[in-house]
């Protein structure tokens, strides 16, 4: 799938619809004390040799595209979902 170098979307900033520049989305690193890392910190440490207990997980086959969307007023960055899994998008290049 194609999408447009720029989108018209809801701006929570400026609380009104702009135009707002595309770009690929980058993780941040997790942060070493959010609960969610000391938790999974937790499952691997216990127990005698400290393994957790594997889970099959149901494995889907591909993944909801994310951008993040840069508003051109105020440089508010905000998340570009699209609530469809697709195997392949790019933002178009002219
Ligand atoms: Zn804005």
């Amino acid at each position: 799938m194609n999408l447009p170098k720029t989108v018209k979307g809801y701006c929570k900033k400026c609380k009104k619809h702009t135009e707002q520049k595309l770009k690929a989305f980058k993780p941040r690193k997790a942060r070493a004390m959010s609960i969610g890392t000391r938790k999974n910190e937790a499952k691997h440490k216990s127990g005698y040799g400290g393994k957790a207990k594997l889970i099959k997980p149901v494995k889907k086959q591909n993944k909801k595209p994310v951008y993040t969307a840069e508003c051109s007023v105020c440089k508010a960055k905000s998340y570009f979902v699209i609530p469809k899994r697709m195997k392949k998008t790019e933002i178009k290049q002219e």
